[in-house]
């Protein structure tokens, strides 16, 4: 620490990827001119991860069109790179990371004065299939790339689960000319993220493009000696198929913190400053679970591009200078592009909330949806209509009253 203040001197940043990128340069921004580390496990410099699913699978993209920042970026603002560098242990007392590595630092320990924790999430692993060729989860460039080069035309794919990035796979798949399944067990894709109703709407999209959609029934299992041959189904069918992706969600990268004292619980729970408790230490991005002060309530944890980006942006501000640190508030939003779809979705839809169709229409596969909830607009979900998203995201900011929404719709009509 810099004796005439609670600054630090020496920030480490842990998890380099969107978050902890963002969280670096926005240290730097915030005036840090002490020493500033980024250690990352990936063997690759900070990476988007949405066009893994999306451009970068049909090929339209490719690994050098990913970087989140120009070369020699890290050289520039002065910050130290770890790469390859895995995070084994946080001890709190000494204040040092425990990091392994391939090469000569593996056993090191890296001290800090302040330490912002971005290790992420990884996919969730369909239990039994861990080994067998030819079955994939998809996080990282790597699992793209092998993705990638099995979807040649005529390759029988099957997507386990309908989530966001199985419906994106199932698309991208389907434009390189594959025959393509999704598997879901709920009765609709997507209803997590948006509610049974809205979730049939954008399901339908699957049909619509030739992939066969198998709801409500679960896996019991994949087949195969040395690869992946069939998947079979809860009620006794089977699917063939030469490849298998799995998005059935993630798990927070928190087993490296096990025993540092920090709470641990689905995420690094943090108050609303991204601060996990003790001085000095954040988190930030699809590790953290933390309020969001727009949305008022407790600690959540949300799997989204834009947060990972703000989280990195408000914590840059708070780690440098935690006497005047500023709680996190933002109108949560998430897209989604699925085969000619751009689905957006602001505020914080719920099952119980009512749905109602406020801009356009279903049947033209243009249209804004708006949630209710208690009198109140929540959230709003769009297809292909992105001027009138722009704008409801933006009365969202107010906490707007359903007849708000209404008066906004008419305008829009
Ligand atoms: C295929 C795909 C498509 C997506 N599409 C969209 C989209 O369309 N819209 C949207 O809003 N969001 C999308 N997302 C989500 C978005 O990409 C994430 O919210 C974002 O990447 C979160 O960033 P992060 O930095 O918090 O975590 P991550 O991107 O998960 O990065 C964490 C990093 O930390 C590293 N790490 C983990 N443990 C350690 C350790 N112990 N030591 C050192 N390093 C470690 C990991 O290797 C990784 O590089 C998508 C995600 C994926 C995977």
């Amino acid at each position: 620490m810099s004796p005439d203040s609670n600054r630090p001197d020496r920030i480490v940043v842990v998890g380099a990827s969107l978050a902890g990128a963002r969280a670096v340069h926005s240290i730097r921004s915030a005036g840090h001119d002490g020493m500033l580390t980024l250690i990352g496990a990936e063997p690759h410099l900070p990476y988007d991860r949405p066009p893994l699913s999306k451009d970068f699978l049909t090929g339209e993209r490719d690994a050098d069109a990913l970087m989140l920042d120009p070369p020699g970026a890290y050289d520039e603002i002065g910050a130290k790179v770890m790469l390859g560098t895995t995070a084994t242990g946080l001890n709190l007392d000494a204040r040092t990371v425990a990091v392994e590595t391939d090469g000569p630092n593996s056993g090191e320990q890296v001290p800090f004065d302040a330490l912002v924790i971005a290790t992420g999430a990884s996919a969730r692993p369909l239990p039994g299939t861990e080994g067998l060729d030819g079955v994939h989860t998809l996080r990282t460039l790597d699992d793209a790339t092998a993705i990638r080069e099995g979807l040649t035309a005529g390759a029988r794919v099957a997507v386990v689960g309908g989530g966001f990035i199985g419906s994106e796979v199932a698309a991208s798949a389907k434009a390189r000319g594959c025959e393509v399944t999704v598997i879901e067990a709920a009765s609709a894709p997507l209803v997590r993220g948006l509610g049974a109703e809205m979730g049939s709407l954008v399901g339908a999209l699957h049909g619509r493009n030739n992939v066969e959609l198998r709801l409500g029934v679960g896996v019991e299992g994949v087949l195969g000696a040395d690869r992946v041959e069939a998947v079979t189904m809860a009620d006794g069918t089977r699917i063939e198929a030469d490849l298998v992706v799995v998005g059935i969600g993630v798990v927070p990268n928190t087993a490296w913190l096990a025993g540092s004292g920090l709470h641990i619980d689905n995420g690094v729970v943090c108050d609303a400053t991204l601060c996990a408790g003790p001085p000095g230490i954040y988190a930030v991005g699809d590790v953290v679970r933390a309020p969001n002060a727009w949305l008022g309530g407790g600690a959540i944890r949300v799997e989204h591009w834009t947060a990972a980006v703000e989280h990195g942006m408000t914590v840059g501000q708070n780690v440098v200078d935690p006497q005047r640190a500023i709680p996190y508030d933002s109108v949560p939003f998430v897209w989604s592009d699925q085969y000619d779809a751009r689905i957006q979705i602001a505020g914080h839809p719920d099952a119980g909330d009512d749905v109602e169709v406020l801009v356009g229409s279903a049947a033209d596969d243009s249209f804004l949806a708006g949630y209710r909830r208690d009198g109140r607009l929540s959230a709003v979900m769009s297809v292909n209509a992105i001027r009138p998203f722009v704008r409801f995201r933006r009365l969202l900011a107010s906490h707007p009253s359903w007849d708000d929404a209404l008066e906004l719709a008419a305008t829009l009509a």
